[in-house]
């Protein structure tokens, strides 16, 4: 039977909870507002499967070094509409005309963050745009398994760490599925997210990466209650804690799934410093970064309807340390999180970075407990 002693051995993928046949793990919120098994020991019956599944417990390496190109896609509306140069949606379209499901993460009807799946082109457009929350995977990998298992084409989108949580819960190879990772600086919690909106009554729209005034340089829109408000990305607060990475999971302190143990086919990420590699080719309109893990899918690649200019490996990484580096866990996160419940994500964030001398002496007060 499963068990860890620290939340960092944890990403919370569900596939323990997926793959068990007593049905006897459920996803449970923690303090800090992820997801974690719980299991009902008077139900288990120590089959062992959940372990099994684990991708933290069964990390697996990489077999190939990455094929890399800089992508945009040549449909300008859906490339403003995507968070780097649209490739994402290519994929997916492709995936649907081939009678396909995709599945990929989306706004749910309180603005929290869940997986769902499209059968439809016009299904497509609420997974386009980073949600710097982490996903609700509900049912997902059943769901995934279920079409499979009828031999239709599945494009599973996600993090690095649900698709190899995916890939051990499915725990065989399907020729008709395609895996498709955004590179993962690290998911904040969903309790932040949702304490962040708890003054903005009747949300109806928001968008953590809007290009209104261009992809570097990136705004969050919000429009609730007859407000509109465009922030620059550095003067977000919700994004600052995200960045600084005090609002992310303990398990993206000792990500299990980064480059070198990546299982997705492929890995899409913004091209930062495409600028300075091949300026030419930058309009500020976003660009992608495309890491091809597994060959056979470069043919899928040359087939979509976009520019693609090959890239050197080692430069690509230069500009975007993410999607190998795993960070170190802020001195204060535990801090933050301690207020949050407390006195709201704003009071929280600034009592957290505050230089105020009384708040700094409370902090490291609070270090020594
Ligand atoms: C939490 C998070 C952290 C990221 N960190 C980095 C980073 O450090 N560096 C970097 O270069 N890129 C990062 N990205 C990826 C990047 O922002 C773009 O999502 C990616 O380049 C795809 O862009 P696109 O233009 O092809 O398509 P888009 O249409 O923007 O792609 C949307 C895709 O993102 C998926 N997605 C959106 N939100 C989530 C979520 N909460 N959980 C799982 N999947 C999600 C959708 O399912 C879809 O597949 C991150 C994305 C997320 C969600
Ligand atoms: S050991 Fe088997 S029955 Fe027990 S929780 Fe794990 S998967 Fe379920
Ligand atoms: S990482 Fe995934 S499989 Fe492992 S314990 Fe957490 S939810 Fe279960
Ligand atoms: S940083 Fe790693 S553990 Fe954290 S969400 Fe991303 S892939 Fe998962």
């Amino acid at each position: 039977m499963l068990t860890f002693t620290d939340k960092s051995q944890c990403c919370g993928c569900t596939a323990c909870a997926s793959i068990c046949p007593k049905q006897c793990i459920q996803m449970i919120e923690d303090k800090e507002g992820f997801l974690y098994p719980q299991i009902d020991t008077t139900v288990c019956v120590d089959c062992g499967l959940c372990e099994k599944v684990c991708p933290v417990l069964h990390p697996v390496q990489a077999k190939e070094r990455p094929t890399v190109f800089a992508a945009v896609n040549n449909n300008s509306e859906v490339r403003m509409q995507s968070s780097s140069g649209g490739i994402f949606t290519l994929f997916a379209e492709q995936t649907i005309q081939k009678g396909g499901v995709v599945f990929g993460a989306c706004f749910g009807k309180e603005w929290n963050v869940v997986h769902r799946y499209t059968e439809t082109l016009e299904g497509l457009s609420v997974f386009r745009g980073s949600k710097y929350v982490q996903s609700d995977m509900g049912t997902s990998f059943q769901d995934t398994k279920r079409f499979l298992d009828q031999g239709r084409e599945v494009l599973f989108s996600g993090t690095p760490c649900q698709i190899a949580g995916l890939k051990n819960y499915l725990r065989k190879s399907y020729p008709t599925l395609l895996t498709v990772e955004v590179a993962c600086h690290g998911v904040p919690s969903p309790k932040v997210w949702n304490s962040y909106l708890s003054d903005k009554k009747n949300i109806n729209y928001i968008n953590f990466r809007s290009k209104c005034k261009g992809w570097k340089g990136y705004h969050m829109i919000l429009e609730y209650g007859g407000h509109k408000e465009i922030i620059p990305s550095g003067e977000s607060l919700y994004i600052k804690a995200f960045l600084s990475d005090l609002s992310v999971r303990p398990s993206c302190f000792a990500c299990p799934a980064k480059i070198n143990h990546s299982q997705s086919d492929v890995l899409i990420a913004d091209f930062w410093g495409i600028d300075q590699i091949q300026p030419e080719i930058d309009d500020n309109k976003g660009c992608s970064l495309v890491m091809v893990n597994n060959s056979e899918i470069l043919p899928l690649l040359h087939q979509l309807d976009c520019q693609l200019y090959p890239q050197n490996f080692d430069c690509a990484l230069k500009y975007n340390s993410a999607i190998v580096k795993t960070f170190h866990q802020p001195a204060n996160r535990k801090f933050f999180f301690s207020l949050l419940s407390r006195c709201g994500f704003s009071t929280a964030y600034r009592m957290t970075t505050t230089n105020n001398i009384i708040c700094s002496l409370v902090r490291t007060l609070y270090r020594k407990l």
